[in-house]
């Protein structure tokens, strides 16, 4: 049981204390973190989180906010895991199920290109041949055994074609993300959570051998040492504790550190879909999202990139503006977030203005940041890397076409 801060009427001070120091030293360490989550409820405790993850995102990002204008191709929605909360796969047999063909990646990238989308985020279930007879057969039929062996050539596509893939494809072994990596500017996996409880019966990853927290490790860390610019990240809501969280935010600073890989931690608050075992489940508080994502910052340090997805608290940009991100994730001007399609992107424009209004600046950057595309040329193939190169000013991010704002296109 996580002990509050202290005892006494107020603990505001010591709230106070901790994060000063912490925003100092550039970390927030397990004990300190979990007396702040104990105590966000607290007068005054929350504000002082917010202010302190604000600042130490100043220190380290400036007044820069980051979006990336992508393409989101589920290129399937058939996995071989049942996330208690999830709604994006399906059974083969479900008139819903969809894989997509090479051509319908070409047309769905070109029409990003014309929209001026830089990233094809490829998102698909896990593994579904493991699972499911037909799309083996249907593998098979064009000569392959794996949906990875079938993901290589749609990223080919979508490199040749013109855009930028990030895939997140879930488990992926070192072998597949070798080769993933020629045609992927980065890669992905949330961690989500590293609490052995949710595998449990009636927990949201009973079902889910590839939600085993020290499987996603391992593949976190195989990523680290095939030097592919990694995403990661937390799923809030799904059953986890706060020193569950504070865990989870800790090893994704530990693999970050041992690595240098992980360019940037998203927090993800759940949502509750109709149709799914944690339908009933609550959504957090706006403001507990909000706290989560400024811990995140004062855990990970300014040098973090972390990011809140803008279409899951459409209504508190402002809140999560005064949290600590610096990157608002993909947002795509053509297609949906298959993940939550009841949740619709805000425009870029209206994203920019309430951006601005709180006196950041937004801007767009590739599905690769800055730090390491500049900076750290080992994490790319020599191809990949000048193609990211030629997109960019000296900055690293994308350039306003002249007399105008990328960001205001759409
Ligand atoms: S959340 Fe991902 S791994 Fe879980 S069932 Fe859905 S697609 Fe599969």
């Amino acid at each position: 049981m996580t002990q509050p801060i202290s005892d006494k009427r107020s603990s505001l001070p010591e709230a106070e204390r901790i994060v000063s120091d912490a925003v100092d030293a550039e970390v927030l360490e397990r004990e300190p973190a979990l007396r702040l989550a104990a105590s966000l409820t607290e007068a005054g405790v929350l504000d002082a989180v917010l202010e302190g993850a604000f600042e130490s995102k100043r220190r380290g990002k400036g007044d820069r906010v980051s979006v990336s204008r992508n393409v989101f191709i589920p290129l399937t929605n058939l996995c071989r895991d049942r996330c208690a909360y999830c709604t994006f796969a399906k059974q083969p047999d479900s008139p819903d199920a969809k894989t997509y063909s090479l051509s319908e990646v070409e047309d769905v990238v070109r029409g990003g290109l014309r929209a001026g989308c830089h990233e094809a985020l490829f998102c698909l279930g896990d593994k579904p041949e493991v699972a499911y007879k037909a799309h083996r057969e249907w593998l098979a039929a064009r000569g392959l055994r794996t949906t990875t062996e079938y993901l290589v050539q749609a990223c080919q596509v979508g490199f040749e074609t013109g855009m930028l893939p990030h895939t997140n494809a879930g488990i992926l072994s070192a072998e597949e993300m070798s080769a993933l990596r020629p045609w992927n500017a980065s890669m992905g996996l949330m961690l989500e959570s590293t609490s052995e409880r949710l595998r449990q019966k009636g927990m949201a990853h009973y079902y889910c051998p590839d939600k085993d927290p020290a499987v996603r490790i391992r593949m976190h860390e195989e990523a680290g040492e095939l030097k592919i610019p990694f995403t990661s990240g937390i799923l809030l809501g799904i059953g986890e504790s706060a020193e569950e969280r504070i865990e989870t935010l800790l090893t994704i600073r530990d693999l970050a550190d041992r690595y240098g890989h992980i360019q940037e931690t998203i927090v993800q608050p759940f949502h509750a879909k109709p149709d799914t075992p944690m339908r009933g489940l609550p959504s957090l508080a706006d403001a507990e999202v909000a706290a989560w994502v400024a811990l995140a910052r004062l855990i990970l340090g300014p040098a973090m990139n972390v990011q809140a997805p803008p279409n899951l608290a459409p209504e508190v940009l402002e809140l999560l503006l005064r949290s600590g991100l610096n990157d608002w994730g993909g947002v795509s001007p053509l297609t949906v977030d298959f993940i939550n399609p009841e949740a619709p992107w805000p425009a870029l424009r209206e994203l920019r203005r309430r951006t601005e209004a709180a006196g950041q600046v937004l801007v767009e950057r590739l599905p690769v940041y800055p730090d390491q595309l500049l900076h750290q040329p080992e994490f790319f193939e020599p191809r990949m890397r000048d193609d990211c190169l030629r997109r960019v000013d000296a900055s690293g991010f994308v350039p306003p076409p002249s007399g105008g704002r990328t960001v205001e296109a759409a």
